[in-house]
């Protein structure tokens, strides 16, 4: 098969003449003799670009054949073709950056890569074994030493024989003979994708972090244009932070880390208030309890207070003793009942709980002295309390 990217990775007009024609599932595609287009594989998206100015979609290889997925059917068999250089140039910087530091990972870390996965704005390598901070930094820094000292990169082919002899840096997966891509004096690798002449085209190589996956690292890079375009957001965005929180770039996390304690501090003052306030509340309430016998009964809506505060503030009613709260709220589109006792009485009420639930469609339980539900049918709050005030015999 004649693939001229194998080669040459940097032309990318040409002109070429369509050998075939096919209706694919995924629409109308061709092949072309020759083709600098590079198929999808071994970890590198495939090239985007144009055929007499009809975009192509995707280019897949299949069966040797490498098929060009079109817009449309060209309609001449001497098509003039374009590749996006912008893409191939990224992936060919994310590619070859990729060969080089999971080769400094070896040498800096001793860990081998496993797999590697080219994403549309950052890329990740799967290690064989967990790595640090620091083996993270050193192998960072030697990738990218390698880098500036704008190494050959040259790829050749070998047959099986000879490739055992040339020490690679992962045995190769296939069969047959081998396209070894080599960075010279420091990586040797199979490899079937497009690379630069140097690895000074690479540009910074720079790691973004690590996350554990299955007890090993998975490390995620960008690599050339795409580390330059990260730097420049990530700056914006430190300029942005520094802007609102008026501190100077160095001091920006105790900046931030004050705030957040200010915040938390806020937050717990304002939790005390709003309960304070609640506890003055009910207090209030006990001269509108009903009274049934001894008992003080508070049967009530509060739309005021938030299902997070309806059990404290049946809690606080029921302090004291010969008090019965039945008590309920709505939000976000859901009924919200607490039922509680003082702890003097015998009464249960989480049976009459299970009497009140229907009307809201809920569910719940708990206790003899307190139990609590919801329900989705907000509207059955006023009947709820009914059902349970008959079942009180209350008038
Ligand atoms: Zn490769």
């Amino acid at each position: 098969v004649n693939r001229p990217y194998f080669s040459d990775p940097y032309t990318t007009r040409f002109d070429a003449r369509v050998v075939g024609r096919r209706e694919t599932t995924e629409g109308p595609a061709v092949l072309l003799e020759p083709t600098y287009f590079y198929p999808e594989g071994g970890g590198q998206p495939f090239d985007l670009g144009w055929i007499d100015g009809i975009a192509v979609r995707k280019v897949v290889e299949e069966e040797q054949v490498v098929l060009h997925l079109l817009e449309r059917m060209p309609e001449r068999e001497n098509v003039s073709c374009v590749i996006d250089a912008a893409r191939r140039r990224d992936h060919m910087q994310q590619h070859s950056g990729q060969h080089i530091l999971s080769a400094a990972f070896v040498r800096e870390a001793g860990a081998a890569t496993v797999s590697f996965h080219l994403g549309s704005s950052t890329s990740t390598i799967d290690l064989d074994r967990e790595v640090g901070a620091e083996e993270l930094e050193k192998a960072e820094r030697e990738a990218n030493r390698i880098v500036g000292e704008a190494r050959p990169i040259r790829s050749y082919f070998v047959e099986p024989g000879e490739a055992r002899e040339l020490e690679l840096r992962k045995s190769p997966e296939r069969e047959g003979t081998l396209r070894i891509v080599e960075v010279e004096g420091f990586d040797r690798q199979a490899c079937c994708g497009t690379h630069p002449r140097s690895s000074a085209e690479v540009g910074p190589i720079l790691v973004r972090g690590t996350e554990r996956v299955r007890g090993a690292s998975r490390v995620e890079f960008v690599c050339g244009a795409r580390a330059l375009s990260d730097y420049s957001r990530a700056i914006a965005r430190l300029r942005a932070l520094t802007r609102l929180l008026g501190a100077p770039e160095d001091e920006i996390a105790e900046a931030a880390e004050k705030l957040v304690a200010e915040k938390n501090g806020l937050a717990k003052a304002f939790e005390a208030a709003r309960a304070e306030l609640l506890a003055s509340r009910v207090a209030g309430w006990a001269g509108e309890a009903e009274r049934l016998g001894a008992t003080r009964v508070l049967v009530r809506e509060l739309p005021e207070v938030s299902p997070a505060e309806l059990r404290l503030a049946a809690q606080l009613f029921t302090r004291e003793p010969d008090r019965l709260a039945l008590l309920a709220t709505r939000a976000e589109g859901r009924a919200h009942l607490v039922f509680a006792r003082s702890s003097n009485l015998t009464c249960d009420v989480a049976a009459l709980l299970r009497v009140a639930l229907p009307a809201v469609e809920g569910r719940g339980g708990g206790n003899p002295a307190i139990a609590q539900g919801g329900g989705a049918k907000e509207e059955g709050v006023g009947e709820a309390l009914r059902l349970a005030r008959e079942e009180l015999r209350l008038p």
